[in-house]
């Protein structure tokens, strides 16, 4: 049987809306028997990138979370609302307080898991990778894996494969990138942690997406739908296909899950529910962010060609001093240590230490921490 993604348009964000929509998501799947069984525990794994509302669409939108909760309870699945937020030190609760999680958690009666909190256990993948996975993904039967749909200044493009980096927890997640600088070997990260989680179903939240320098720096753009699919290699190819992603060199992390066989990612051999593929796809493309172009070669030549091109093509961070709030957020996620904050100036970059991963752009709540390309990378601009 082909890989199959259902999609559905949905404009509002108001769960009692949304509920009759996922109903008929799932059911063009299949419907839910087709994927539990009645009283199985399932983890709920929405995108809770950052401590920010949900109308900045950074974070899977709660709205989308109640009705995928109700319409589980109602089904008779046990679940729970989990993630690790980047900046967890700075406190997981503060997280799902306000992405509006800790209230759809109350409204429905579940219990919302803190990963960090949890602990974790180490697995050994067959590629070699060691992961540190939160020991939540073993307390219940299935995952559920409910992405936001957005661009990501690093990788490009985030969502259902993405999303399930949220298992690992904390800031191991930030030592991954210090030990893969270079997207090519950061999405090998990412796709050994998909595979390891092996999510039941995937959701996502596309009704209002984030485009440019995501996945938080972005801007919010309306797209309107909702798509589901057990197979999230098949979704993030549609999900990219309709934004404008259309190259499968342009979303490296999507291009290796389907080289693994992790899933479909030949568009063609997608089947599409709901209506053609065709009709969804947006007429003015997402603006896509920046892109070093040693991540745009890293596909076709060696690491150590990338590291000298990187010394006259670079992409680096920079804080502006009127947006800062002097929060350390950035600081404190910097997983190299390059950055800090003295005598009450905005942060300070040491770029001998930077190695451009953007988790300060990524972390920063007042989009103080802009993009600055060398001359030579602003040739490769698009
Ligand atoms: S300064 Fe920013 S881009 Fe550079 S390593 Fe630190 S977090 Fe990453
Ligand atoms: S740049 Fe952003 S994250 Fe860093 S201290 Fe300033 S406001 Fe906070």
């Amino acid at each position: 049987m082909p890989s199959r993604v259902a999609i559905v348009r949905a404009e509002e964000y108001d769960s009692k809306i949304l509920r009759p929509k996922i109903k008929l998501l799932i059911d063009r799947l299949g419907g839910l028997d087709s994927f539990f069984t009645k009283g199985e525990k399932v983890l709920l794994k929405p995108n809770l990138l950052a401590a920010r509302t949900p109308d900045r669409a950074v974070t899977t939108h709660p709205a989308v979370v109640e009705a995928i909760g109700e319409e589980f309870i109602d089904f008779g699945l046990k679940i729970a609302i989990g993630d690790s937020p980047a900046g967890a030190h700075k406190g997981v609760r503060r997280v799902f307080q306000n992405t509006g999680m800790i209230d759809v958690a109350e409204r429905l009666g579940v219990p919302w898991i803190n990963f960090e909190a949890a602990g974790a256990f180490t697995v050994r993948r067959p590629d070699g990778l060691v992961l540190h996975l939160t020991n939540a993904i073993r307390d219940f039967d299935k995952v559920v894996s409910v992405s936001k749909l957005k661009t990501h200044a690093y990788t490009h493009y985030t969502g259902a494969i993405k999303n399930l980096f949220g298992t690992v927890p904390g800031f191991r997640k930030t030592a991954f990138h210090k030990s893969h600088p270079l997207t090519r070997d950061f999405a090998k990260v990412i796709v050994s942690v998909y595979a390891e989680v092996g999510a039941t179903l995937h959701i996502m939240d596309a009704i209002v997406g984030m485009e440019g320098n995501g996945p938080s720096s972005g801007n919010l753009r309306e797209v309107g739908l909702l798509l589901a699919s057990s197979d999230g290699v098949a979704l993030d190819r549609v999900a990219e296909r309709i934004i404008g992603v259309a190259k499968p060199s342009d979303s490296a992390i999507t291009t290796l899950a389907a080289m693994r066989g992790l899933g479909e990612g030949d568009i063609d051999k997608i089947e599409v529910l709901g209506g053609e593929l065709a009709e969804f796809i947006l007429q003015r493309p997402f603006d896509l962010p920046s892109r070093m172009p040693q991540q745009l070669l890293s596909t076709f030549v060696p690491s150590w060609f990338i590291r000298e091109l990187a010394k006259v093509i670079w992409i680096r961070p920079r804080a502006i001093d009127e947006k800062c709030i002097r929060c350390g957020f950035c600081v404190e996620c910097c997983p190299v240590d390059a950055m800090v904050i003295e005598g009450g100036a905005a942060p300070r970059i040491d770029y001998s230490k930077c190695i451009s991963c953007l988790c300060c752009n990524e972390v920063c709540p007042e989009k103080a921490i802009e993009l600055v390309k060398s001359p030579i990378a602003r040739l490769f601009h698009r």
